[in-house]
């Protein structure tokens, strides 16, 4: 069993799509195992994707993440990282596969509803980067 990391980013949490969200994940066998809402600080977004830090669209990424509030969580099943993945759907909802979260949900590219942990390494280090040992069931 594995664990992976997700944010209901900004335009899916301002257009009502928590739940709607959260549904998938459920109806998908990703079980979620801890989650909190959060405005998240500049400081807070930039370090977590500090791996895109230097790329044309770091800048905006990081003011979109802090548009508005975030729903954290993390998601727990076989194969959660690759599963939640597939899930989710390509980054660019218009390459999303029909069925997908962003292929229903995301407005754009940038604007695109979700993430998702996209290795083992990244799942460890972004579920400590918002949740703490105790949160974990
Ligand atoms: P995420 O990490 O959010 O799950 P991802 O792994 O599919 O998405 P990344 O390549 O890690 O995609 O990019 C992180 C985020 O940066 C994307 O989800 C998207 O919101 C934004 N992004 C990526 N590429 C672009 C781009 N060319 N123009 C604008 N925004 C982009
Ligand atoms: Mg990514």
């Amino acid at each position: 069993i594995e664990k992976t990391f997700s944010i209901v980013k900004p335009d899916a949490v301002k257009r009502n799509l928590i739940g709607a969200i959260y549904q998938r994940f459920e109806n998908a066998g990703l079980k979620i195992v801890a989650a909190k809402m959060l405005q998240l600080t500049k400081i807070q977004a930039q370090g977590f994707y500090a791996e895109h830090e230097g790329k044309p669209f770091f800048d905006e990424l990081v003011d979109f993440m802090i548009s508005g509030p975030v729903m954290v969580q993390v998601l727990e099943g076989e194969d959660a990282i690759v599963r939640y993945r597939e899930l989710m759907g390509k980054t660019n909802p218009q390459e999303a596969a029909c069925g997908t979260i962003r292929a229903d949900f995301a407005i754009s590219l940038r604007y695109n509803s979700v993430h998702g942990s996209d290795s083992p390494v990244s799942a460890e280090r972004e579920i400590g980067y918002f949740f703490a040992a105790d949160e974990l069931c």
